[in-house]
């Protein structure tokens, strides 16, 4: 076996990952500054972006004026060369999110769709799927796959339910839904998917913990932009730390979890499950949704300064309930650092970017991923 050979080969993947990525992240750009930046030589990266060019995977968006004074072709990578679906599945309902390369929202939707493990579940997820792309003219081989994410803890293959209590599937399989999908599927936990969403194509911080507050408390620790898994792929599941010895019974069997005091439900059961109409009469200043809140709020901010003692980094407040917490940002901070031993602000503190199936978006973004990683 020829060694120079296969690191030749290894080289050129390496070099067009490496324009791809580069295009992935900037504006339109000419191969001369292409070139210059990544410090390659022109030929090296004009090949390339001819390979790209020809896969449909980078585009010429127009002439702009190089430093020569020599009008330059501007080249973009395809936003629209390729699409993934997510579907965020949850007890009750199902949610999905066309998205194109860049992440950006093509179509999204939420539905009753109750969670049954059996056959007529599966098919029903597949019929679903292929309804809800319809409408959409999309050439069936650049569709990159169906994420999904579930209220469970998903095994390292990404393809198999490894525990769960919140939905009937521990020990489901990827091949339950994909039998009925005609896309590669990949599994992931419903609040990691949510993390990796937040932090994608944010470029200021590497670090960042996501309290996911659902129906059930999650969440996810994200280090150097990537999802810390933990030995079990337990880590981030937050909604069973214990914040009151002995306290409120939790979903789990144990007692004086997160969960039991932070979870959305504990808001929207004051409103028919409408976290909506639970904001709504408490910025009018509904007595009942005000005393529930002031009590919701005394623990979330427990939770809180309990991850930023461990982690040391930008906590980001998601989930049904987090997507309505931005007026009520300030108070949080500064309930959250009375318990802070080193800092007076609780600018560390943010509201999730994504107010719409977060959880759904994540999941199609984890095949983005993929993709780009072996483009
Ligand atoms: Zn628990």
């Amino acid at each position: 076996m020829n060694n120079n050979g296969v690191n030749s080969i290894e080289i050129k993947k390496i070099n067009r990952q490496t324009i791809y990525k580069f295009l992935y992240r900037h504006e339109p750009i000419s191969i001369q500054e292409i070139a210059y930046t990544l410090n390659m030589s022109l030929p090296t990266v004009t090949q390339n972006i001819k390979e790209l060019y020809e896969r449909g995977l980078v585009i010429k968006t127009g002439l702009f004026e190089s430093t020569g004074g020599r009008k330059a072709k501007a080249i973009s990578y395809n936003s629209t060369a390729r699409y993934a679906i997510g579907l965020d599945v949850t007890r009750n309902h199902i949610g999905a999110v066309l998205i194109d390369l860049s992440g950006k929202v093509i179509k999204n939707e939420r539905r009753q769709f109750p969670f049954i493990n059996s056959k007529e579940y599966f098919k029903g997820v597949g019929n679903y799927v292929q309804a809800f792309i319809e409408d959409y003219n999309i050439n069936t081989k650049d569709i990159l796959g169906v994420g999904i994410a579930l209220p469970a803890i998903i095994a390292p293959d990404r393809e198999t339910v490894s525990y769960a209590t919140v939905i009937d599937f521990k020990g489901g399989k990827v091949s339950a839904f994909s039998e009925y999908i005609p896309y590669p599927c990949v599994f992931s936990n419903d609040a990691n998917a949510a993390g990796f969403a937040e932090m994608w194509g944010d470029e200021t911080f590497e670090n960042v913990v996501y309290l996911s507050l659902n129906n059930s408390v999650g969440g996810s620790i994200i280090i150097k932009k990537n999802i810390y898994e933990g030995y079990n792929n337990r880590s981030g599941e937050f909604g069973h730390m214990t914040i009151v010895p002995n306290g409120r019974a939790c979903y789990c069997g144990k007692k004086g979890c997160v969960d039991a005091y932070c979870s959305a439900k504990l808001l929207s059961d004051s409103t028919n499950g409408n976290i909506a109409e639970f904001f709504r009469l408490l910025s009018i200043g509904n007595k009942e949704q005000k005393l529930i809140w002031e009590e919701y709020v005394s623990h979330l901010v427990i939770a809180v300064n309990n991850l930023r003692m461990l982690f040391d980094c930008n906590v980001i407040l998601g989930g049904y309930a987090g997507a309505y917490m931005d007026d009520y940002i300030g108070e949080i901070r500064e309930l959250a650092s009375k318990y802070n031993t080193f800092e007076v602000d609780g600018s560390y503190l943010r509201v999730c970017k994504y107010k719409l199936e977060t959880t759904a978006v994540g999941a199609a973004l984890i095949l983005v991923e993929d993709f780009i990683k072996n483009i």
